[in-house]
């Protein structure tokens, strides 16, 4: 972390040489997953930011969708005693770092600011380690969309699905007129992404909440859970059968150019028809994904801060943390990484129609208990559940594997983990 400068000597008339101690320009590193065109245009807005307050970033950027690499270089970083001091992490892997004593305390900051006072309940808890903050939110990201070609959907004549099955009738019309029905990236966090807001929409909040939140493992042989996997594996035959591996930018590109019909994905892949100059309304639609109309799968990207011996860094920690919740910056970043403010008190006038809906649906589902956290994304459970679940998802998706199966299997691996 410590990047030395070389000392500086002065030559004077009494003692000839006489030389400082070296200085240390000391640099906060930043660990992230964001690499896609719109994420690496949003992080920048932090960048700058940070940088213009006079400290140095030191960028570590593990390429993966999704963070799962990102948290497998985590684990190697601390067990190597070399923790970055700035971590992205979502809020169900705080625990474990905390019950390992790696985490830094960011109360100045979030007292200073008074977070308590602009930030909804749900989210407060999910910053805390031992009633102190450790974390520090950036934005609310939605994962229960469906982002639809406009002039694609128009040209095949069909209509936005508002019911599981119009999904269908609309991904026959693009069949028909040979564009592919479904794009979507082949990789576990994707498919799991695909699965829990498929759950979602067909299964409602209680079995999602049964199933990802309480890992019961008896509702997973449900007859209800059964159709969840049987509309996921109709849904396989619309997509491309060279899926595998691609990344979720990718698909949703297909889609901006028109080489596909629409893709379920979370609000981030907004940010990629902003990126390509595309407006809500007029190239694309942000339809929820239909049957969880009035429910809300979030994920909130935060920045977790770890243990460090250096004073100036951990003042570095707590300015990252301050520009991270100053408004002006929650609105800046969300408008390019397609997530809205966490914060409360911001006003949306400046954002598009699909933020005017997710923050507004975020507020009800709150209210109405419809609002559940996002197992794909890390802030339902831990990684190594977390993992498990994906694996099986992607292995459903990509082989044979009937419904019934799949029922059976799932329940088996949220067994072990109950
Ligand atoms: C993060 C997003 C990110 C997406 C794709 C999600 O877990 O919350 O910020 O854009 O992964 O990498």
């Amino acid at each position: 972390m410590n990047r030395l400068i070389p000392s500086l000597c002065l030559l004077t008339v009494l003692h000839g040489f006489i030389c400082f101690d070296p200085l240390y320009a000391e640099e906060l590193e930043v660990l992230h997953w964001w690499s896609s065109g719109s994420e690496a245009e949003s992080l920048n807005t932090l960048k700058k930011t940070f940088k213009s307050s006079g400290f140095t970033w030191k960028d570590s950027k593990i390429i993966g969708g999704g963070g799962a690499n990102a948290e497998k270089a985590l684990k190697q970083r601390v067990s190597s005693g070399d923790a970055p001091g700035v971590v992205q992490l979502k809020s169900a892997a705080l625990p474990q770092w905390g019950a390992l004593g790696a985490l830094q305390t960011i109360d100045e900051a979030a007292k200073q600011q008074d977070w308590k006072a602009i930030l909804p309940n749900e989210v407060l808890k999910s910053l805390k380690y031992n009633g102190s903050f450790v974390s520090a939110p950036l934005n609310v990201h939605r994962i229960n969309w469906l982002w639809i070609n406009k002039s694609l959907l128009k040209k095949v004549g069909g209509t936005i699905p508002t019911k599981i099955e119009d999904i269908f009738h609309t991904l026959e019309k693009f069949k028909k007129a040979n564009i592919l029905p479904l794009a979507h990236g082949g990789q576990p966090w994707q498919d799991a992404t695909l699965f829990e807001t498929i759950l979602l929409s067909a299964g409602g909040t209680e079995l999602y909440r049964k199933i990802l939140v309480d890992l019961d493992s008896s509702s997973s042989r449900s007859a209800k859970m059964i159709e969840v996997f049987q509309i996921l594996r109709r849904l396989t035959s619309y997509m491309s059968d060279d899926r595998r591996g691609l990344d979720w930018d990718k698909a949703t590109k297909l889609v901006i150019d028109g080489k596909a019909g629409m893709q379920f994905m979370g609000d981030w892949a907004k940010g990629e028809f902003l990126k390509a100059s595309k407006e809500p309304g007029r190239d694309f639609i942000c339809a929820v994904s239909p049957g969880s109309q009035n429910a809300f799968i979030y994920t909130i990207d935060s920045f977790a801060f770890f243990k460090t011996k250096s004073k100036s860094l951990v003042k570095a920690q707590n300015k990252l943390a301050s520009i991270v919740m100053d408004k002006a910056f929650q609105i800046n970043f969300n408008l390019k990484k397609g997530s809205i403010p966490v914060r409360t008190d911001i006003n949306l006038d400046s954002f598009d129609l699909c933020a005017k809906r997710s923050a507004k649906d975020f507020a009800e589902a709150d209210k109405n208990s419809s609002l559940v956290p996002s197992f794909a994304h890390g802030n339902a459970r831990p990684s190594d559940i977390q993992e498990a679940v994906s694996e099986l998802a992607s292995l459903f998706l990509n082989s044979e594997m009937s419904p019934k199966e799949a029922s059976v299997r799932l329940s088996a691996v949220l067994k072990e983990f109950e």
